[in-house]
């Protein structure tokens, strides 16, 4: 559907967890506290959420967390939402760590596309950027997830660490057909703990090495990334700039937090909370536990759908005009970039 200022809003990204297996600086660098786990959406309101937003018209989703590979259920959710009509391509965001594991699992469920969030190829500037060891497995399951021929990602924050890190980061698209994305830090959480990057000074320096790299305008997914080719390379380059490229007046997107919270747009709180909705009169337990949905409920029940729609339509037509990153005084969402999934 159409958002208040004309924009069609067709892709949605789904946190399923707020739980991970790494520390990242500047999104959990200490843990974090974790909610309850009766707080988060089971699969099936995941899935009932999923089919009201495609019978509003998103087409694309991407699932993402926290890490969304420590939830168990996860390859089950692909190949559920895969399966909902007018939903055309479900990707992932992951670290990476734990994706050797479940690859042919996540394929058979029909992923579309896999992003692995890589920032560095130094191990050690690893280990301090992540807090744990575990480089040499990243790179692995990008290799194998590269070789099964479905669009593989590789997206870095650009962080400031030496121009050899992103020479080595993006040669990884030379010898792999993967994309190397660089994303501008976004002041949400502990990110504003960071100086954003200028994207214009970095693809500058990447001209001086790269002169003949030129703009690629062939379509690579459904966000805001601008595309480089860089002659003799597998893969391009990408740029997510949305501070010193703000993008907003093309935005497409919602998010839909792990607690089932839809927000309209990262820096701001606004949005609808559908969890009440999903779960009615549903009381918590005195132990925590997570949340059972009732068997003889579907997901696709009508009374349930039409309170839904009600609820995201709305959220999705008061969605903000844009981001107000260049003004942190007006920046009202306190979240931790964890708890929205990126
Ligand atoms: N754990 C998964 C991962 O790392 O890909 C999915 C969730 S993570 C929050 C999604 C993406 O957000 C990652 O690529 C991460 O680097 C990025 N991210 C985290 N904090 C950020 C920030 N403040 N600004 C920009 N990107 C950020
Ligand atoms: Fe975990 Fe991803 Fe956040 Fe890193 S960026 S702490 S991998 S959720």
């Amino acid at each position: 559907m159409k958002d208040g200022w004309g924009r069609t809003i067709d892709y949605m990204r789904i946190s399923i967890t707020d739980r991970c297996n790494l520390r990242c600086r500047y999104c959990m660098p200490d843990g974090g506290e974790s909610v309850p786990r009766w707080d988060i959406l089971s699969l099936e309101e995941i899935q009932a959420a999923a089919v009201c937003a495609a019978g509003l018209g998103i087409r694309y989703i991407k699932i993402t967390g926290g890490e969304p590979l420590v939830r168990r259920d996860c390859c089950l959710l692909v190949e559920r939402i895969k399966k909902i009509p007018g939903i055309e391509k479900v990707t992932l965001t992951t670290n990476g760590v734990a994706l050797g594991e479940c690859l042919e699992e996540l394929i058979r469920a029909g992923i579309d596309g896999i992003n692995i969030s890589l920032d560095t190829l130094d191990a050690e500037c690893y280990r301090k950027i992540t807090g744990r060891d575990c480089l040499d497995k990243v790179l692995e399951s990008i290799r194998r997830a590269a070789s099964f021929g479905i669009p593989v990602k590789v997206n870095a924050v650009s962080l400031d660490l030496g121009d050899e890190n992103w020479k080595e980061l993006i040669k990884l698209g030379e010898s792999l057909p993967v994309d190397v994305r660089f994303i501008e830090m976004m002041p949400i959480g502990h990110g504003k703990g960071f100086p954003s990057m200028d994207h214009r000074e970095l693809l500058e320096k990447m001209q001086a090495v790269y002169p003949h790299m030129e703009p690629d305008r062939s379509r690579h997914g459904y966000g805001p990334a601008v595309y480089w080719r860089i002659p003799g390379f597998q893969g391009s380059v990408g740029f997510i700039s949305a501070i010193h490229g703000k993008f907003c007046a093309d935005c497409n997107r919602v998010r839909l937090t792990s607690q089932g919270y839809l927000k309209s747009c990262l820096c701001y709180e606004d949005g609808v909370d559908l969890r009440p909705i999903l779960r009615g009169e549903t009381k918590r337990p005195e132990q925590d536990q997570h949340y059972r949905w009732p068997k003889e409920l579907s997901p696709d029940d009508e009374a349930l759908q039409g309170r839904l729609r009600e609820a995201v339509a709305r959220a999705i037509s008061h969605k903000p005009k844009a981001h107000c990153f260049e003004r942190p005084q007006d920046i009202t969402e306190e979240a931790d970039m964890i708890a929205i999934g990126g």
